[in-house]
């Protein structure tokens, strides 16, 4: 059964549904970025206190920016913007979910004006983004906005006909100062270190440029709340569609898939109103920086050692990473040893039984998350994920073994193919400027940690990194993959 408004009376009573007339909801939420995540968390808090009577006045309108996003724009229009979500773990199963919290979606492609309009209207009161950590714009050597790019520059010259986030938000705060109407939050949802301060930066840095009083007037009125996010939600396959379908008869076009966890640690700074989200799980903090610190550098920093050197090997999805336990040993003495020691106290959070959920989180067999996905950015992934768990290495004067095999398996893994022999694509929107950097196989190494928007200036300085990657990459390149960590792990 096609699953759209008319249809969700007739759905299997097993299926839980919206609770709430639809119709009733005013959408003081437009977001930015509807891929799987945005679906699997922020519309799913926001679902769960609809279905509380709590959040009439904060439905969601989403938006899409790019070309890509006109498939996912005409699967769920054509189902009145419902989609189902599907929790998947080894254990019990919990229900398939029909989420109402998305009740429009807007295409940039279909008329800036209107875009404009719809983000400055005074009913939208919260503006959120999951545009990726590509998306800021933001060189991460300097941490300052890349007004170079051509985008930005497009925009700066087309200031009523934008492409970029920065561009619209821009413009829309632009028609609410004049108009005197009181601003949105801009609230990232993306895996940035203090993802509200990326954003306001980058932001100022765009209205600096275009207008010095729209400038000021941004610094002093829009909140940027820091938030860390988390809940693993892997690509939509057409085999969870057909498993949707054979268990529950519902024809989705692009329901999501993710595990059960689901954490949002948020900072309570809004500018023009909140849901109460705190009812329905979400934590408010005054600092998120240690939740995120140990989000970051534990989970995202794991995904990435398991990835690559997984790649490799030839797995195709994160749980055949944690049943090999020569690379679980590695990612868990590299969340033990190299990350770990770093991290502050985080309020509430005993760090062993976190990582210990992580390694269950990360063996989830029914997810099937696919290595692809995390492979992919790393050039924008690295510096955030990464990088600053060695930089705090080099600046202690820690051994550098473990992490740097992280990023020489990177190095390696752009080669395009595995240990098998078979070629993939490298998934990341620098991918050619990637492969230009590895060309020389004499000069690998200089050639590769100069890439200063990745590495900055500090980390190819460091002799002892410098050695590290080299000793790794040297391994990976001559021994395999399986040889190298067994070395890794016996010093
Ligand atoms: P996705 O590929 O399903 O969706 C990405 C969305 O971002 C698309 O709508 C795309 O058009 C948009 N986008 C990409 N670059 C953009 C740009 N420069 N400007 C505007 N829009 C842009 O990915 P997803 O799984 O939804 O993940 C999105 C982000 O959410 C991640 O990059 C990460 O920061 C965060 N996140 C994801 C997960 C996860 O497990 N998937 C978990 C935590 C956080």
């Amino acid at each position: 059964m096609k699953l759209n408004a008319e249809n969700l009376s007739s759905l299997p009573a097993k299926v839980l549904r919206p609770g709430y007339e639809r119709s009733l909801v005013r959408q003081g939420i437009v977001h930015i970025g509807v891929g799987g995540f945005h679906r699997a968390h922020e519309a799913v808090y926001t679902e769960m206190l609809l279905n509380q009577g709590q959040a009439n006045d904060w439905g969601i309108c989403g938006v899409g920016l790019r070309a890509e996003d006109r498939a996912m724009q005409a699967a769920l229009a054509s189902q009145d913007y419902l989609y189902t979500l599907v929790e998947l773990s080894d254990g019990a199963d919990t229900p398939v979910q029909v989420i109402g919290a998305i009740g429009d979606f807007m295409l940039a492609d279909e008329g800036c004006d209107a875009l404009i309009a719809k983000l400055a209207s005074p009913d939208t009161r919260i503006v959120s983004l999951t545009i990726t950590e590509g998306g800021y714009c933001t060189d991460d050597s300097s941490g300052q906005f890349n007004a170079r790019l051509p985008q930005i520059q497009h925009d700066l010259e087309h200031p009523q006909a934008p492409k970029t986030v920065f561009g619209f938000l821009a413009a829309a705060l632009m028609r609410r100062r004049n108009a005197g109407i009181a601003p949105f939050t801009l609230m990232s949802c993306d895996n940035l270190p203090h993802n509200g301060d990326v954003a306001r930066k980058a932001l100022l840095g765009f209205c600096a440029l275009r207008d010095s009083a729209l400038h000021d007037w941004v610094a002093a009125n829009v909140s940027f709340p820091n938030a860390m996010v988390d809940r693993i939600t892997p690509m939509t396959s057409d085999g969870h569609r057909a498993q949707l379908q054979a268990d529950t008869g519902i024809e989705d076009s692009w329901p999501v898939v993710a595990e059960p966890f689901l954490q949002w640690v948020l900072e309570d700074k809004f500018c023009n109103g909140r849901p109460e989200w705190e009812r329905v799980g979400v934590q408010f903090t005054d600092d998120v920086t240690p939740y995120e610190e140990m989000k970051i550098g534990l989970l995202n920093g794991a995904h990435l050692a398991m990835a690559y050197l997984g790649a490799l090997l030839g797995h195709e999805f994160a749980h055949e990473t944690m049943q090999d336990t020569q690379l679980r040993d590695y990612v868990r003495r590299y969340m033990d040893q190299d990350v770990t020691p770093l991290l502050a106290a985080v309020p509430g959070i005993d760090l062993n039984d976190y990582k210990d959920t992580l390694i269950e989180r990360f063996s989830n067999t029914a997810i099937c998350d696919q290595v692809s996905r995390l492979c992919s950015d790393g050039s924008s992934k690295f510096p955030k994920f990464v990088l600053p768990t060695l930089l705090g290495q080099i600046a202690q004067g820690r051994a550098l073994d473990r992490t740097a095999l992280i990023i020489a398996a990177w190095c390696h893994y752009l080669g395009g193919v595995d240990e098998k022999g078979k070629s993939y694509p490298i998934p990341d929107p620098r991918a050619a400027w990637l492969a230009e950097a590895i060309s020389d196989g004499d000069k690998l190494t200089d050639n590769f940690l100069a890439l200063e928007d990745v590495f900055g200036q500090k980390i190819p300085q460091s002799a002892a990194f410098k050695e590290a990657f080299q000793r790794q990459l040297e391994r990976l390149q001559t021994l395999g993959v399986r040889a190298t960590l067994a070395k890794v792990m016996a010093e």
